[in-house]
């Protein structure tokens, strides 16, 4: 029998949670973002979910040779561009739509050599200082683009760095729109701003944000990239992944008894645990101290003691039941319709759920749910 951990990539979540974003944005066409192998769900298990997006966005040319594999015949575009001047030709050759952030990728395309003219997504820095042209030097890049006969449709993009802040937070969004506005106002083009925080929170009050296309990635993925400040049952979004084991030992505790590595946990007074197979090979997060939440035949306890590479250890007090064999849930769906959202646990590690999804180890086994 193969180790029992799994995860499992729930399809009707995803278009579910699609869903949402159409209704938040309901006259905007929808980017699915599936960088990052989709955001660790893998391309082609996502892809049943997603199909019904207006377009596939990422970052890395193989995964947009994946995305058209799959058949895909829509937009693809390419949220960091060209790295070089010949990745120009594969956006010719699988009709690839490119982000345009820097001098250099204009220069490449007024050399390029195509019988079809590319759509570029011309980026603005309006205050996140990664990629983009600044306002100042926008239009000029914009008028170069359009002298161009590779280019023949040109839409304007900004990025948002604070979309996911507190209402008490110093910086919003804001500073950001007011700049991405003053430089295109009279720009020919569509428009594009919102990623999932700026589509939840303001795409369908704010017609100027909402722009044509919004490009949602975290959400599609049953994380809210606002939590705690809301979470996924707020949103009305649903996990799509599961990462789910066995118990593969027990141990009885006496008080004063000590678990793993460390001794950082010890038994207050007498206490049943489990020993579960998942482990930071797994991509479970070391960071997770004890208290992090996880479920043990759907019902809710807590890890105890530190994280091990192969292993972790949980309080079975509320689940007294539990045998070698019982199910664990480190995140997603559980049993008799019980869920532990993924936000929950990545915020008891100190991190965030785009960390935790991406990071599911290689030898974790995938599976459609
Ligand atoms: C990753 C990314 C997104 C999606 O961001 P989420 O926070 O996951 O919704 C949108 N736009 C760009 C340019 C990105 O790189």
């Amino acid at each position: 029998m193969p180790r029992p951990i799994e995860a499992r990539i729930h399809a009707d979540a995803l278009a579910h949670n699609l869903s949402c974003a159409r209704r938040r944005a309901p006259d905007a066409k929808v980017w699915a973002v599936v960088k990052a192998n989709a955001y660790g769900h893998g391309i082609e298990r996502a892809y049943p979910g997603l199909q019904s997006a207006d377009g596939f966005a990422m970052l890395d040319l193989a995964e947009a040779e994946r995305v058209r594999a799959l058949g895909w015949r829509g937009p693809i575009l390419l949220l960091e561009g060209c790295f070089e001047a010949r990745d120009l030709e594969l956006c010719s050759r699988l009709n690839l739509w490119h982000v345009v952030h820097h001098e250099s990728q204009i220069d490449w395309l007024a050399t390029h050599k195509t019988t079809w003219p590319h759509h570029v997504y011309l980026k603005m820095n309006s205050g996140m200082n990664r990629l983009g042209f600044s306002p100042q030097a926008f239009r000029h890049a914009w008028q170069r683009l359009s002298g161009l006969t590779q280019v023949d449709a040109i839409t304007l993009m900004t990025h948002l760095s604070d979309a996911d802040a507190s209402p008490a937070a110093a910086r919003g969004v804001a500073h950001q729109i007011e700049a991405f506005e003053a430089a295109t106002h009279d720009l020919a083009g569509e428009r594009s701003l919102c990623n999932s925080a700026a589509t939840l929170r303001y795409a369908a009050s704010r017609r100027e944000l909402r722009g044509d296309w919004v490009r949602p990635g975290i959400m599609l993925y049953g994380s809210s990239p606002d939590f705690p400040h809301h979470s996924i049952g707020d949103w009305d979004l649903q996990p799509t992944m599961t990462l789910r084991s066995r118990l593969i030992g027990t141990q009885q505790l006496q008080a004063g008894d000590t678990v793993g590595y460390g001794s950082s946990f010890t038994a207050e007074h007498a206490m049943r645990i489990g020993i579960v197979a998942c482990g930071y090979a797994d991509g479970y997060p070391r960071h997770a101290g004890t208290g992090t939440p996880v479920l043990v035949n759907g019902v809710r306890t807590r890890t105890v003691g530190r994280v091990s590479m192969d292993m972790i250890a949980v309080d079975l007090t509320p689940v007294p039941e539990a045998q070698v064999g019982s199910e664990a849930t480190l995140w997603g769906l559980g049993p008799n319709g019980s869920r532990l959202p993924i936000d929950e646990v990545a915020q008891a590690a100190g991190t965030i759920g785009y960390e935790l999804m991406c990071a599911v180890a290689q030898r974790v086994p995938v599976h459609a749910a």
